[in-house]
């Protein structure tokens, strides 16, 4: 069994078929475990944010959040890795009128997917959220999960390397489908591995091992940058977030404070932009104006798995044998690693998953040759 890629959707497929299934897979990583998003990500597990997804969406990324609470002590006991999954609540204020509309729209919509949302008039904001502009004419405020991006992900590779998981350093070029449900991969060494199981998990480079195998995957990177800032002392953290399109404040329970985002279509390019991080600190700014005392520490970027309809690539690939796709996961990776994990673990060991993968096959783009 060889899994290529190391981020937190490799690892948690690899922990999870060595948990539950009794299967040690290699995992293949060219770089460092958790080098791309994975180890990256702001680390908030939400399911309703800048992003209204459709209703089965939604409900698969509530079973993934519902995953990380039933797993986290188990998977932090057996890796010795904390990685402080803690509550946080989490303000989206309106700052213009059609937001007013749409936010109070999602509350209802929230409620009926039996989650807890409230509406806040702006009467109240002001000592509920300080921080926030007195500009926004209300907010939504839930709460949510959240935890530290790469502690998880090496906590995944580690609780599962104590089941017998081993992780190779190589970079795939190649996958040849040979006869006997043989896989082959081609190493850029040019050193070859078979396996009769294959897991292609290498975030938005699954493009080009698709195309070795003469499928297309509609995928794209997309970078995302955040900037890591401080505050003046005597200023201490917020206890909430504050989230509005694409613009947040998240304080981190290590004591973090992130600002993000973008999204950039910007081809394999991983570097981070002196232009962004004046977007996102302006942007930030306008809306929570304390923080404008912030300084930058850093500012990193990484690039997000994206698909046309912004939903995951999960499952065997059409007349493959032994050859799966775990990819594609957009803003939601860090959120869906453990229900990806479970689903494509049951999939290769058992041949079948009680978790209702269907919406996320490749094949529903039509671009299989
Ligand atoms: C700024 C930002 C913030 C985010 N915040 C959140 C968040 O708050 N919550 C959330 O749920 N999600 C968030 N995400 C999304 C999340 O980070 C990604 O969806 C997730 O990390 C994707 O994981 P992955 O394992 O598929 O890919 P990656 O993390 O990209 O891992 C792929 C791995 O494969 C390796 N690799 C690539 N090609 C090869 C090859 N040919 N051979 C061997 N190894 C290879 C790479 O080195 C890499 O380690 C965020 C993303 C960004 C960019």
């Amino acid at each position: 069994m060889v899994i290529v890629g190391g981020g937190v959707i490799g690892c948690s497929i690899a922990y999870f078929l060595a948990a539950h299934h009794g299967i040690q897979a290699v995992i293949l990583e060219r770089d460092g475990i958790g080098s791309g998003a994975s180890g990256n990500a702001a680390g908030e597990l939400a399911a309703v944010g800048r992003h209204q997804y459709s209703d089965m969406y939604t409900k698969f990324i509530l079973q993934g959040i519902a995953m990380h609470h039933e797993l986290a002590d188990e998977i932090m006991d057996t890796s010795g890795i904390d990685y402080l999954f803690s509550d946080i609540t989490q303000v989206r204020p309106a700052l213009n009128r059609s937001d007013v509309t749409d936010l109070q729209y999602q509350v209802q919509w929230q409620e009926s997917l039996g989650l807890s949302a409230n509406w806040v008039e702006p009467s109240e904001l002001k000592s509920r959220y300080g921080w926030l502009s007195h500009k926004a004419l209300g907010a939504v405020e839930t709460v949510e999960k959240q935890l530290e991006s790469y502690p998880f992900c090496l906590a995944m590779l580690r609780a599962a390397e104590k089941l017998g998981v081993t992780v190779k350093s190589g970079d795939a070029a190649k996958i040849v489908q040979l006869p006997g449900q043989i896989v082959e991969v081609e190493l850029e060494s040019g050193e070859t591995i078979q396996t009769t199981n294959l897991v292609i998990a290498n975030g938005p480079w699954a493009v080009a091992l698709g195309a070795s195998l003469g499928f297309t995957i509609p995928m794209k990177p997309l970078r995302g940058q955040i900037v890591h800032a401080a505050l003046p002392s005597g200023f201490g953290l917020p206890s909430y977030s504050i989230f509005h399109d694409s613009n947040y404040m998240l304080p981190k329970a290590s004591g973090a404070l992130l600002l993000g985002t973008t999204d950039e279509a910007v081809g394999f390019n991983p570097f981070p932009t002196k232009e962004a991080e004046r977007d996102i600190l302006a942007s930030v700014v306008d809306m929570i104006p304390p923080l404008e005392a912030a300084s930058v520490i850093r500012t990193t970027a990484c690039l997000r798995p994206s698909t046309p309809d912004d939903l995951p690539i999960i499952g065997q690939i059409p007349d493959s044998d032994g050859i799966y796709l775990a990819t594609g996961h957009g803003h939601k990776g860090i959120t869906l690693a453990l229900i990806t994990g479970k689903a494509i673990g049951d999939l290769v060991a058992r041949r079948n998953c009680d978790i209702d993968i269907s919406m996320f096959k490749l094949s529903r783009f039509g671009t299989m040759q």
